[in-house]
């Protein structure tokens, strides 16, 4: 790393820093620590990262200084490499940071971000300018990529540029040794923006505004709350009239509501709490965790087991929860539509009161949700804090063309390839909604301005009715499909860095995609590299009665796989005594007539079916895998043994009979044994098909890696069983860890296929 100069008397090296270091207080960090060790020489932000030169006259390798770098990186900053190269001694007089230089290549962008330790402990000091200030941020914490309209990241490149900085504020954002150097919203209360408090019917202004605000909550109003990513509606989590009257208004009866809570403490009284997911609920990022109740709270989440709390992650937050400490705060929008980013949008029909504030939202985004698995996150929905992070390509994966992936339909999200590295957008929601289509388009627009992606290519899913897919037919480029469930297991395979041309066993197991063959696929394991797949296994087909009607009917399905089991004289079993017997009767006849019955090898709808057999699923769902979440939560621990199934290998797919499982799983029921054991046991069998195909795959195939994914992975217990059985069985387990498994990550996964397609077709010309 040392260079002396052959003229001057003198050490220098020039050091190439990539990853996530613009935007982030990096280049502010570099002079300081310069500073620190007496180095001269320059910072600057180029096109392919932040270039360092360094140079001392005394005797230098300059290893500490790189290594303090790596050590104290500002908190947001991503270093994904660093290069080394042989540098002139040129006697600089002294460290400058010099002017950036706009380049060819990716620049990223910091997801928003927590309120930092130093803005917080200011934000509390009367004596501070900023006291109670409820837009307080710095280099290391506040709004970015839900303020950013283009790149650079530039003050007037964000929804900040009509705030003009008073002198203070500018002296700290032009001082290197600031920590607001170059901190783009940086504002204070008497140049920044300012909050807010109206009566939603007649929008008359109220003074008091946040201790107002929380005060209103406790008397039970229902407050939108303006935050990063778009409004929160907003109520006091303990008083269930409030809660009642909210779901009223997002017309949810059932499904679960997130809560954020003043602190750790308070987080302690309602649910158990591991090292790691306290990690995570205090992490910068501060998604919404999942954890195990230690005490019901009425309304929130309903038949489940698990509460979803996160900690608060703005100023405004901060100051709203120290009067009321437990709030629901859930997206404002009504069902399905995305969540609100303006006042304009309809706020003020959903709620009492507002709690706004004059900083624009530019992109909007929903809060991040996540379980712990293993000491690992596990995705139900990844947005604010985590999006636009870049992912890596395998280096062999590579390429000059720029990419664009549209995802699926439901939960989708649209990623963006170029030089190396993959963006994938926050969740977008189900775009047969004609709002979140909206939605989808503004995404798409924003990510190819704001990370310069001219698509040469596009891919989708293969069902030819996906909005996604008509959307790409009309872009006149080369159009790729990707088939549903190949393109969930290889969204691991790219985050993994697996090599192309290795094959692993992907197990993609959700309610529905797509099949090569027009049918509606969801049990698969499949072969699968980068260029293709093989179906070696499926679920036995079984019919969906009603179709679209079945996934929200659990009963239906009990009655397919009843009738599947036993014929047409299965036993009428207490689980369908609320159902009429003509309604029985006529989806018996629906099923033996084919009429509106699709086939299919749907795992979603096993699991309805066994949740509604033990009388764990209502008769109609409210929201997706309301009847699967409510199976989890019933099932009991410490429970080994599981059911018997068929897996019939003389046929090419294999497939796999649960006819076994459904006549014991009926004995153990009229044995009385408890749901939450049978439970137990249809988890364990489950886990066992996996392990089962796992080894016989190895032993034709040779492969020893599994690749976990699709939506029904959200399930813990699954999951966790699952993965056990594989590793004790030596098999090398993969699964999302950045992304969720769900329809999310199919963007990811269409991204993985196309830059192994690109790369083969140049090869062979
Ligand atoms: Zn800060
Ligand atoms: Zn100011
Ligand atoms: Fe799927």
């Amino acid at each position: 790393m040392k260079t002396k100069s052959k003229t001057t008397e003198g050490y220098a090296v020039e050091a190439l820093v990539s990853g996530v270091v613009q935007g982030v207080g990096f280049r502010p960090f570099i002079y300081r620590l310069a500073y620190e060790f007496g180095y001269k020489g320059w910072v600057q932000n180029t096109g392919v990262g932040v270039k360092i030169h360094l140079e001392t006259e005394n005797e230098a390798d300059f290893k500490d200084f790189f290594a303090a770098l790596k050590k104290d990186k500002p908190p947001l900053a991503l270093i994904e490499d660093i290069s080394f190269k042989q540098a002139q001694f040129k006697s600089f007089k002294k460290f400058t940071i010099k002017k950036s230089i706009k380049g060819e290549s990716f620049v990223f962008i910091s997801p928003d971000i927590s309120i930092c330790e130093n803005c917080h402990r200011e934000m509390m000091n009367p004596s501070d300018r900023r006291f109670r200030y409820p837009f307080i941020n710095c280099t290391d914490c506040g709004p970015r990529y839900t303020i950013v309209k283009a790149l650079p990241y530039d003050r007037n490149q964000t929804t900040m540029k009509d705030f003009i900085m008073c002198e203070e504020c500018a002296q700290e954002y032009t001082d290197p040794l600031d920590r607001r150097y170059h901190a783009q919203p940086v504002a204070c209360p008497f140049c920044g923006p300012q909050v807010e408090l109206k009566e939603a019917k007649t929008g008359k202004k109220i003074e008091g505004e946040i201790e107002k605000a929380s005060s209103l909550i406790k008397q039970g109003y229902i407050l939108a709350v303006k935050g990063l990513g778009g409004f929160h509606l907003v109520c006091d989590a303990l008083n269930p009239e409030s809660v009642v009257q909210l779901r009223e208004i997002k017309r949810r009866h059932r499904k679960p509501l997130a809560l954020m809570a003043r602190d750790l403490s308070l987080v302690e009284q309602y649910v158990n709490l591991s090292t790691t997911e306290r990690q995570y609920l205090i992490s910068a990022r501060r998604p919404i965790v999942l954890l195990h109740k230690k005490r019901e709270i009425q309304e929130i989440a309903p038949h489940l087991d698990e509460l979803g709390i996160m900690l608060p992650y703005t100023p405004l937050h901060y100051l709203l929860l120290m009067e009321v400490g437990l709030i629901v705060a859930t997206s404002s929008n009504k069902k399905d539509a995305p969540i609100m980013k303006d006042e304009a949008e309809g706020i003020t029909s959903l709620c009492d009161y507002i709690l706004t504030h004059d900083r624009p939202i530019y992109m909007r985004s929903d809060d991040s949700v996540m379980k712990i698995v293993d000491g690992k996150p596990l995705f139900l929905r990844r947005a604010r804090g985590y999006v636009p992070y870049p992912q890596k390509v395998h280096e062999e994966l590579k390429g000059p063309k720029h990419i664009l992936a549209l995802g699926g339909e439901l939960k989708d999200t649209i990623s963006v390839y170029k030089d190396g590295y993959v963006i994938t957008s926050q969740f977008l929601g189900d775009l047969d909604e004609y709002q979140n289509y909206i939605y989808f388009e503004e995404t798409l627009k924003h990510l190819c301005n704001l990370f310069a992606i001219q698509p040469e290519i596009v891919v989708t899913d293969l069902h030819p009715d996906f909005h996604t897919t008509r959307y790409a037919q009309k872009l006149g480029i080369p159009h790729l499909k990707v088939q549903h469930h190949f393109a969930h297991t290889l969204a691991p395979l790219l985050e993994h860095n697996i090599p192309p041309g290795k094959k692993v066993l992907g197990v993609a197991w959700d309610g529905f995609g797509y099949g090569s063959d027009g049918t509606a696929w969801g049990g698969e394991f499949l072969i699968t590299d980068y260029s293709s797949f093989q179906r070696l296994a499926h679920f036995q087909n079984i019919s969906l009665p009603g179709g679209d009607l079945a996934a929200k009917q659990p009963w239906r399905m009990a009655v397919a796989y009843l009738l599947t089991t036993y014929g047409k004289d299965f036993p009428r079993i207490s689980a369908l005594k609320d159902i009429q017997a003509s309604s029985i009767k006529g989806i018996v006849e629906m099923i033996k007539n084919k009429l509106n019955s699709p086939l299919s090898s749907s795992c979603g709808r096993l699991f309805d079916a066994v949740s509604f057999l033990l009388g764990l699923s209502p008769k109609i769902i409210e929201f997706e895998a309301e009847a699967a979440m409510r199976l989890e939560s019933a099932a009991s621990e410490g429970v080994s043994e599981s059911y018997p199934f068929y897996l019939w290998t003389h046929l090419n797919p294999w497939q796999i009979s649960f006819t076994p499982m459904f006549d014991s799983l009926l004995k153990d029921l009229s044995d009385n044994l408890s749901p939450a054991d049978i439970s137990s046991k249809f988890h364990n069998t489950l886990a066992q098909v996996i392990n089962i195909v796992a080894g016989k795959a190895r032993e034709k195939h040779g492969l020893d890696t599994v690749a976990l994914s699709g939506g029904v992975f959200l399930n813990k217990l699954l999951l966790k069983k699952t993965m056990e059985l594989l590793k004790r069985n030596g098999f090398k387990v993969i699964r999302p860890l950045n992304y969720s498994p769900n329809d999310e990550s199919l963007s990811l996964g269409q991204i993985a296929y196309a830059l192994n397609w690109i790369k083969n077709n140049k090869e062979k010309g």
